[in-house]
């Protein structure tokens, strides 16, 4: 690795990797770390073309991701995979990495996006990818004409929902409290016969051998087994940021809080993207955030 970079970018999702090619071209040296084994963060689960991304995108997210993985190596971006953060220093500043790597920069800019949140019930892991799915949109094919589930209360779980019933399936949407959809998408699903909303009931087990056969509820009616063939889980995400705890200041949710020009709780540190909860979740204001954070670390290292 080079002598100490101006910047450090943690992830190498689309905010990261607008930021690291805005602080090229701002003439910061800049390395980009991140825990997977390409750049690209949640652009490897868009499994269609965006339809709200300006310009034109040469694909569905993967197609995206491998077009951010061109664009650095095209600037000479230092970009290391598999590198994970695991602590900030955040006076120095510097990221230790899982390895125990000391990490230090000029500055660091947090980009490490958010994960789907799971149900942590039993058998949930064992049966991903049997079954077990998180896009309807990937695995409606396979389950086709099946009895299937949808978990989760919000757009994401009705639109998965009707998704699934357009495949030809009989869906049991599985709302763990009240629905928290927009009326919009509660009024389409209760137009379709094929979708059977339960409320107040909660997923407690997921069994199958080879894959999926039943799924364990309990409700207003007590507990029981219902079977099915799939079960798609939309309840959430959460910030990966549990790696910042004590060194920056994170909302009760976990988010990193900044202020207009992305600066955080630390004089040193910057985060942009959705580990930051923009007000609208999505690629356009990722790379935009990445963008923004790199023009206020470059005026903030200049006045040095
Ligand atoms: C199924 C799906 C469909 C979507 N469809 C659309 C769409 O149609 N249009 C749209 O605009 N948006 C869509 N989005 C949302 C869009 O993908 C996100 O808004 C965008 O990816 C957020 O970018 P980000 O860089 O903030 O975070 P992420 O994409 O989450 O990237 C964060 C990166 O940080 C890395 N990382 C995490 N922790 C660490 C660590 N400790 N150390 C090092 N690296 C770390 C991760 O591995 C990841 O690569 C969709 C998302 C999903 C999941």
């Amino acid at each position: 690795m080079s002598a100490t970079p101006d910047l450090l970018v943690v992830g190498a999702g689309p905010a990261g990797v607008s930021a690291a090619l805005w602080a090229a071209t701002l003439g910061l040296c800049t390395t980009v770390i991140e825990a997977g084994a390409s750049p690209g963060g949640q652009l490897h689960h868009i499994h269609f073309r965006p339809l709200n991304l300006a310009g034109s995108a040469p694909g569905d997210g993967p197609a995206i991701a491998a077009a951010l993985a061109d664009q650095l190596r095209a600037n000479a971006i230092e970009t290391r995979c598999g590198v994970t953060a695991a602590a900030l220093e955040p006076a120095a500043p510097a990221v230790r990495t899982a390895s125990g790597e000391r990490i230090a920069a000029r500055a660091v800019l947090i980009a490490t996006g958010v994960r789907r949140r799971r149900l942590d019930v039993p058998g949930e892991r064992k049966l991903e990818g049997r079954g077990v799915s998180f896009s309807a949109t990937q695995d409606r094919a396979r389950f086709a004409g099946e009895d299937v589930m949808v978990a989760g209360g919000g757009d994401a779980a009705y639109e998965n929902a009707l998704i699934l019933a357009e495949a030809g399936c009989r869906v049991t949407l599985v709302v763990r409290g009240r629905p928290r959809a927009r009326r919009e998408f509660r009024d389409r699903v209760a137009a379709v016969p094929a979708i059977d909303v339960l409320e107040a009931t909660r997923i407690t087990a997921i069994s199958g051998d080879d894959r999926l056969r039943a799924v364990r509820l309990d409700g207003p009616r007590g507990a029981f087994e219902l079977p099915a063939a799939g079960l798609v889980i939309k309840v959430g995400v959460i910030p990966n940021a549990e790696w910042l705890a004590g060194a920056l200041e994170r909302d009760p949710e976990g988010y990193v809080p900044v202020d207009e020009h992305c600066g955080t709780s630390q004089p040193r540190v910057w985060a942009a993207g959705e580990v930051t909860h923009p007000p609208l979740a999505g690629l356009a204001v990722a790379i935009g955030h990445g963008a923004l954070a790199a023009a206020a670390i470059r005026t903030a290292l200049r006045g040095e």
